[in-house]
């Protein structure tokens, strides 16, 4: 995925000897909370850019008010070092694994153990609830929680990982179904459209849109999840994707949902479709939503835990 990158090289930071010795899980679980804080605190380089060119387009007088008041928002959260929204999400990990990455076998428990260091350290709301019990863990850890999807990448001695505080309105809300091929694309659009519609505005717009198509519900629901994960203002590489995502933003900005649905000329930062293929009798689709305050994070490691925060520009691990 392309991104905007800045070198931030830890190699000072690492201790000379452990290099020699392999990789210290103690080093990658510092970095990790530090991020999970950071992102917490701070959006990403792309969402913060975006925003401020919906912002320059905009003409309606209580949009314009509305704009102001997130960037005063992102303001305060940096200079009182607080979470930019108080929904600080249910941790989801989609880690892009070299097969030969030192520390592949741990990486779980090593994230886990980021994420209970940064719920004290931020702090984080609590936000894992065990279903049935109905009882809130108090850890932001529970069954299955958090969340990890995985991609090895073969002959790779590295490591990507994204990280998302999924909110109760961003995200987590999404909508999957798999159509007859002879409903065809339109009906595809119609889908994600009676959905930005309806359910739309669970999650605090401008939004960002992300649109899965596959061979079944829970394909289709992965890829939207995954093309939250590309940045803001990216494309599907294929053309007639590409097509339709630029199709699709214009339907979704004609809504006119306006900076937290109170009307104006825009309604998303952008819409990213991924795709795996179909089954010839089936063609699953899905959506969901990311919301402004999109705060995804990816931070690349190599094999020595020198990393490079690939949404976060200015984030420096101390
Ligand atoms: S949708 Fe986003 S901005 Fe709105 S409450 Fe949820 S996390 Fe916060």
């Amino acid at each position: 995925m392309a991104e905007k990158t800045a070198a931030v090289n830890n190699n000072e930071a690492l201790d000379p000897a452990m290099a020699h010795e392999g990789p210290d899980a103690g080093k990658i679980i510092s970095v990790m909370s530090a991020f999970l804080e950071y992102t917490a605190k701070h959006l990403p380089d792309d969402v913060l850019k975006k925003l401020g060119e919906l912002r320059s387009a905009e003409t309606e007088p209580l949009a314009l008010e509305i704009y102001d008041l997130m960037f005063r928002n992102i303001e305060m959260a940096d200079k009182l070092s607080r979470p930019v929204c108080q929904d600080t999400g249910y941790m989801q990990f989609w880690i892009r694994c070299g097969a030969e990455f030192p520390l592949i076998g741990e990486l779980e428990e090593i994230l886990t153990a980021a994420l209970l260091e940064a719920t004290s350290a931020a702090p984080l709301r609590f936000n894992v609830v065990e279903t049935f019990d109905e009882n809130n863990t108090g850890t932001n850890t529970g069954t299955g929680a958090p969340t990890f999807w995985w991609d090895i990448i073969p002959g790779w001695d590295g490591c990507e990982i994204y990280t998302y505080p999924a909110g109760g309105g961003c995200s987590l809300p999404g909508h999957a179904m798999v159509l007859m091929p002879g409903q065809g694309y339109e009906e595809a659009v119609l889908f994600v459209m009676d959905r930005m519609t309806s359910y739309g505005l669970n999650a605090c717009p401008p939004l960002f849109v992300g649109v899965g198509f596959g061979a079944s519900a829970e394909t289709a629901a992965m890829n939207a999840k995954r093309a939250l994960m590309r940045p803001v203002g990216s494309h599907n590489q294929n053309e007639l994707a590409a097509g339709m995502e630029r199709l699709l933003e214009d339907g979704i900005n004609a809504i006119g949902f306006g900076p937290q649905g109170m009307g104006g000329k825009y309604s998303v930062l952008g819409v990213n479709i991924e795709n795996t293929a179909r089954h010839p009798a089936t063609l699953g689709v899905a959506v969901t939503t990311g919301c402004w305050c999109h705060r995804r994070g990816c931070i690349e490691f190599d094999r020595e835990l020198n990393y490079i925060a690939k949404t976060h520009s200015d984030f420096v691990f101390r």
